[in-house]
C-alpha cells in the first residue's frame, strides 16, 4: 500500500475531495518514476537536450499551489462532508453521470443533420411507440414499428360487446336487404366497442394527448366519473348473500364514500351519519391545500422559461398560463415532499385517520395506481391526485375526457397510417412481430466492421458510426441508425440480454475505450431495467381481471341499480376490523356501461351491463358463460410508483438515453416518473425530438411547457 502523502503540512489527514488528492499523488509518483528512468537513461546514453531537472520542481510547485490554495479552503469548510463515504459516492456518481451525459450529447451532435435516409426502429406499439413513430415519420425519418401483439394499442385495449337492441331500434346496415334481394332478418344485437383498460384521462392535465387528438381530428367528450366505495364487514369474496340491509351489519355492505351522492355532499348529514369521515375530509382538505402551496413554491423554472420563450403567443401572458395551469410535470427535485411519504404526512402532520386511508384513499386510488400498496407514495403527489380524483370535495366528482368513439382504436390507426405497406401489406408496420435482440455494430469509415446498411441510410454515408442490429422472433435482422425501446422494461431487458458490440474488433485497439464504455453502459442499462418494478410484483389485485356482465355477482344488490346508472367504479373494502387495524382486501369493478359514450347510444343504453372486475375471481366463479366476455391481463403493464422507480426515472434513465452516438433510446411507462397516456406519449415525442423530429405541438403553450419539463427530466433537453 502507498504511504499517505506528506507535503509539508505535518500529519494532517488528507480528505480525498473528489479524489483530486490521489490524482496528484499519482502524478507525483509518475513524475518520480520518470525522473528515475531518465537518470538511468542519462547514465548510459547521451545527456538530454532539455534541462529536465527543472520539470519535477515545476510539478511540485504546481501541486503545492493547487493543494494549498484550492483544496485547502475546501477541505477546511467541507472537511466532514468530504470525508463521508456517502458524499464521496454521490460525488462520484454525479461526476460519472455528467461525463456520460456529456459523452452522449457529444456523440448525438455528431449525428448527420436532417432525417433523410435515417432509419429508426421503434419497439412497442403502445402510445409511446406509436407516438414516437408518427412524429419521426412525419419529419422524414424511415421508421419501422415492431409490435409483438396482433394489434397496436398496448394497454389501450378495446373490446366489442354484443348488446341487445332496444325494442324498435334497428342495427342499421345489418337489417337491410341482402345482396340477393331477400330481406335479411332484423338484427337483435349490435357490437358496442369500448375501452377495456385505458378508459379516460384528466383533460385539464393531459395537454399533449389532447393536442394529438385535436391534430388527428379525433373527437373527445367530457364525462363526470363518480366513484363509490362500499365496506363489507364479513370477509370472503364469495359472500354476497347478506348484502341487503345496507346498515353495515355483518355480511352487509355499507356505503363509505361516494362522489356526488347526497349522503356525502350534505355536510350535516355526513357529520351525523359518519362523523369520522366528516372530520377526516376536513383534515384531507387542509393537507391537499398545504401540498399545493409547497409544490407551487418549488415549481421548477423550466415551466416558466419554456412558456416565456416559446411560440408566437409567448410573453408575459403565456408565462402566467403555464405556471398557473395544472401540469403532471410540475415538480422539482428540491421539493422536500418528494421524500416525505404521503401516509406519514397525513397521519402525523394532519391527523388523518388510518380508517380514512384504508377505506377511502386507497380504494379510490386503486383505479389510479392499479394496486393497493400506497404507503410509500411521496406526499408531493397529493396535488396531482386531488386534480385527478378529488376526495376533499365529494360533491365535485372528477371530470375526465374520453374518446367519443369509446375506444382508442382510431388514434392508433391514424398514428400508424403512413407505416402500412401498399394494399394494407406489412410495410414498415410489423404486427405480431417481437424484437428479440439488439446489438451494436460499427460501420463506415473503413473500420471493417462488416455492417452492411441499406443504401441511402445516413449511417452508410458517414465516416464511422454505431448502428443497431435488430433481430425479430423469426430470425430476421435489420440495421438501423436508431432504436427506440417503447416496450416494457422486461422486454427491453430480454432484447438487450444478447447485447454485443463489435466496436472493438472493427476499430482496432483504438476503439477499445469505446467498446469498454459500451459494456459499462450495457451493465448499467440491464441493472436499471432489472430494477423497474411492476405492480404485480407486490400486489396481484390488478394482474388479471374479467370482462363480464354479471352485475348481480359483482355489485351489492342494494346498490346495484344506482351503481349501474351513475357510477364509474365500485370498490369494495373487505376484512380488517373497521378502524384501520388488520389487513384490508379490495375488489374493483369498472362500470363501463354507465358512462362510455357508445354504451349510452339510445338504441343500446341500459341494455347490458359492461363490467371489468379485478380481485373478484371467486365471486365470479359461477358466472354463466353467456355473461362472461374475456380475461384482461395487465402483467408488465404498470410500473409502481416506488421510490426506486422514481429514483431510476429521474437519476439513472437520463444517463442511459441516446448513448452510442444516439443509437439507443428508451420511452414509455418504464422511464417516466408516473404512468399515464400523456406521460408515455410525451416520452415518445421527447425521444423523437432527440433523434431529430421537432415537437409537433409548439403552438400549444401548455403542451410545449410539459414537453420542456419532461425533456429535462429525461436528460434529453
Ligand atoms: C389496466 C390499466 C388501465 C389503465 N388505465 C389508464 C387510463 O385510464 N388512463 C391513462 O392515462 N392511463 C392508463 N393506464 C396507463 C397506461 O399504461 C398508459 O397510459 C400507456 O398506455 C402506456 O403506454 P406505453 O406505450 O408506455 O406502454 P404499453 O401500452 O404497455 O405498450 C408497450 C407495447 O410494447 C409491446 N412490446 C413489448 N415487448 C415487445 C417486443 N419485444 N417487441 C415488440 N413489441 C413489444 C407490447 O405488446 C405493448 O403493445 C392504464 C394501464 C393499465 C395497465
Amino acid at each position: 500500500m502507498e504511504a499517505p502523502l506528506s507535503h509539508g503540512k505535518g500529519a494532517v489527514p488528507q480528505p480525498p475531495i473528489l479524489h483530486l488528492g490521489s490524482l496528484f499523488a499519482s502524478l507525483k509518483l509518475l513524475e518520480r518514476r520518470r525522473r528515475r528512468a531518465a537518470s538511468r537513461t542519462a547514465a548510459c546514453a547521451a545527456p538530454p537536450v532539455l534541462p529536465t531537472a527543472t520539470q519535477p520542481a515545476l510539478v511540485a510547485r504546481l501541486w503545492h499551489l493547487l493543494d494549498d490554495w484550492l483544496l485547502g479552503p475546501c477541505r477546511r469548510r467541507l472537511g466532514a462532508l468530504a470525508l463521508s463515504p456517502v458524499a464521496r459516492g454521490v460525488a462520484l456518481v454525479c461526476a460519472a453521470g455528467a461525463l456520460l451525459r456529456w459523452y452522449a450529447r457529444r456523440r448525438r451532435q455528431q449525428q448527420p443533420p436532417g432525417a433523410t435516409g435515417r432509419r429508426v426502429c421503434v419497439v412497442g406499439g403502445g402510445i409511446a411507440g406509436a407516438g414516437a413513430a408518427w412524429s419521426l415519420r412525419r419529419s422524414g425519418f424511415d421508421v419501422t414499428l415492431y409490435e409483438q401483439k396482433p394489434a397496436l394499442g398496448g394497454n389501450a385495449k378495446s373490446h366489442g360487446w354484443q348488446v341487445p337492441l332496444k325494442a324498435g331500434a334497428s342495427a342499421g346496415a345489418s337489417s337491410s336487404a341482402g345482396g340477393d334481394g331477400v330481406a335479411a332478418p332484423a338484427a337483435t344485437t349490435r357490437e358496442v366497442r369500448t375501452g377495456l383498460s385505458v378508459l379516460a384521462w384528466p383533460g385539464e392535465l393531459f395537454h399533449t394527448y389532447n393536442a394529438l387528438l385535436a391534430h388527428l381530428g379525433i373527437e373527445t367528450v367530457e364525462h363526470v366519473l363518480r366513484f363509490f366505495v362500499g365496506r363489507r364487514r364479513a370477509t370472503g369474496c364469495g359472500d354476497s348473500s347478506g348484502g341487503s340491509s345496507g346498515d353495515g351489519s355483518s355480511g352487509a355492505v355499507e356505503c363509505v364514500f361516494a362522489h356526488d351522492r347526497e349522503s356525502h355532499t350534505d355536510e350535516a348529514q355526513l357529520a351525523a351519519r359518519q362523523p369520522w369521515l366528516a372530520a377526516d375530509l376536513a383534515r384531507w382538505r387542509r393537507l391537499a391545500a398545504f401540498v399545493r402551496r409547497v409544490n407551487g413554491f418549488f415549481a421548477p423554472a423550466p415551466l416558466r422559461r419554456a412558456a416565456a420563450t416559446s411560440g408566437p403567443g409567448g410573453g408575459a401572458a403565456a408565462v402566467a398560463v403555464a405556471v398557473r395551469g395544472k401540469s403532471c410535470y410540475r415538480n422539482s427535485l428540491l421539493n422536500p415532499l418528494n421524500v416525505v411519504p404521503l401516509r406519514a404526512l397525513a397521519r402525523w402532520g394532519f391527523g388523518v385517520s388510518d380508517r380514512f386511508w384504508g377505506e377511502v384513499f386507497v380504494p379510490v386510488h386503486t383505479s389510479t395506481f392499479l394496486e393497493a400498496h400506497m404507503d410509500d407514495l411521496p406526499a408531493v403527489l397529493a396535488e396531482l391526485l386531488e386534480d385527478i380524483v378529488p376526495l376533499a370535495e365529494p360533491g365535485a366528482p372528477p371530470v375526465m375526457r374520453t374518446w367519443a368513439a369509446g375506444n382508442a382504436d382510431a388514434v392508433f390507426e391514424a398514428l400508424a397510417a403512413g407505416l402500412q405497406g401498399a394494399g394494407g401489406g406489412e410495410g414498415k408496420l410489423r404486427l405480431g412481430c417481437e424484437v428479440e435482440a439488439v446489438r451494436l455494430e460499427e460501420c463506415g469509415g473503413g473500420g471493417g466492421g462488416g455492417a452492411v446498411l441499406p443504401s441511402g441510410s445516413a449511417a452508410a454515408s458517414t465516416r464511422s458510426r454505431t448502428v443497431a442490429v435488430v433481430e425479430d422472433d423469426e430470425g430476421r435482422t435489420e440495421r438501423f441508425d436508431h432504436v427506440v425501446f417503447a416496450c416494457g422494461a422486461p422486454a427491453a431487458l430480454r432484447a438487450l440480454k444478447r447485447f454485443s458490440s463489435d466496436t472493438a474488433s472493427s476499430g482496432g485497439w483504438l476503439a477499445l475505450p469505446r467498446a469498454l464504455a459500451q459494456q459499462c453502459w450495457h451493465w448499467l442499462a440491464t441493472a436499471t431495467l432489472r430494477n423497474v418494478r411492476y405492480v404485480e410484483s407486490r400486489d396481484a389485485l390488478f394482474s388479471s381481471g374479467e370482462a363480464h356482465s354479471d352485475s348481480a355477482a359483482a355489485l351489492p344488490p342494494q346498490f346495484e341499480g344506482e351503481l349501474l346508472q351513475r357510477f364509474c367504479n365500485y370498490v369494495e373494502v373487505q376484512g380488517g376490523d373497521g378502524d384501520g387495524g388488520g389487513a384490508l382486501a379490495y375488489e374493483n369493478t369498472f362500470i363501463v356501461s354507465s358512462w362510455s359514450p357508445p354504451a349510452l347510444a339510445p338504441d343500446v343504453a341500459g341494455q347490458r351491463p359492461m363490467l371489468v372486475s379485478y380481485g373478484c375471481k371467486e365471486r365470479l366463479r359461477n358466472t354463466p358463460a353467456a355473461l362472461f366476455e374475456r380475461n384482461v391481463t395487465g402483467r408488465e403493464a404498470h410500473p409502481c410508483l416506488t421510490t426506486t422507480n422514481l429514483a431510476l426515472s429521474t437519476a439513472v434513465w437520463p444517463r442511459l438515453q441516446g448513448l452510442h452516438g444516439g443509437a439507443l433510446y428508451f420511452a414509455g411507462s418504464s422511464v417516466t416518473p408516473g404512468n399515464g397516456h400523456d406521460l408515455s406519449l410525451l416520452s415518445g415525442l421527447v425521444v423523437a425530438a432527440a433523434v431529430g423530429a421537432p415537437f409537433p405541438f409548439v403552438e400549444n403553450e401548455a403542451a410545449l411547457s410539459d414537453f420542456h419539463a419532461l425533456q429535462g427530466m429525461m436528460g434529453l433537453g
